[in-house]
């Protein structure tokens, strides 16, 4: 019997760039790997097998670990509440090339690409996906499920609220201790957009300055 199974929840485009981290990641690993995906007719898709959530579930494996490389926000959230309640845990995938400072916590699930940094005293909620060289600066705070595409700059003193995206390229600018800025719950942040003022909560925002598409 496999001793431990690394899930890696979707297979699609997110899912297909995570896998090849948790091979060369600097954590320790040792288990087989393998994609959960409820929608996807292939058996393997680049070499690895691809099992309903259902077959992931049924696995005869001493422990069981799975990783949610999803990028909508939402879609995470249910899945991860699903997977919480049939007692799976989390593997959070780190790669190789990413650089962590001093007093960074991140919770459970995260996935953080080659080339992010998080700099110092950051707080970070479950399932974050920081992708290709994104960074977070000093005293930011991030909810849970939020998603940086590639290229993110989130300078410091920024609030993010939970399940917020955050584009590819986008430019969030510092705020202070005494003001930070910040991103409501769900917002979603254009690519390329330079956001100078708070995005409110359920909003939409693009461009330079970034301005309201979509209002909550
Ligand atoms: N998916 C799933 N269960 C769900 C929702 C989505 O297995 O409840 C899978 C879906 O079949 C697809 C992947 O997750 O293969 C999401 O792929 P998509 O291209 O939409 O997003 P990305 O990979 O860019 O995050």
């Amino acid at each position: 019997m496999v001793s431990t199974s690394y899930g890696i929840y979707g297979a699609s485009g997110c899912g297909r760039g995570v896998m090849p981290l948790l091979g060369s990641s600097t954590q320790e690993f040792d288990g087989e790997r393998l994609f959960i995906d409820d929608g996807c007719a292939l058996e393997s898709v680049n070499d690895f097998p691809v099992l309903t959530y259902h077959d992931f579930l049924n696995r005869p494996s001493i422990s069981k670990f799975v990783t949610i490389a999803i990028a909508d926000g939402q879609v995470r959230r249910r899945l991860a509440e699903r997977c919480a309640k049939d007692g799976l845990r989390f593997h959070s995938v780190v790669a190789r090339e990413h650089v962590r400072m001093v007093d960074c916590e991140v919770k459970e699930g995260a996935i953080f690409s080659p080339y992010t940094t998080l700099t110092s005293n950051i707080r970070i909620g479950r399932h974050f996906h920081c992708n290709l060289y994104s960074y977070v600066e000093h005293d930011c705070i991030i909810g849970d499920y939020v998603t940086f595409a590639p290229g993110v700059k989130c300078n410091g003193n920024v609030h993010i609220g939970d399940q917020a995206y955050i584009g590819a390229g986008a430019v969030l600018k510092q705020g202070t201790p005494e003001k930070p800025l910040i991103i409501g719950p769900r917002a979603v942040v254009g690519m390329g957009a330079v956001v100078t003022k708070d995005v409110p909560a359920d909003s939409v925002v693009a461009g330079n300055p970034a301005r309201l598409l979509k209002e909550n």
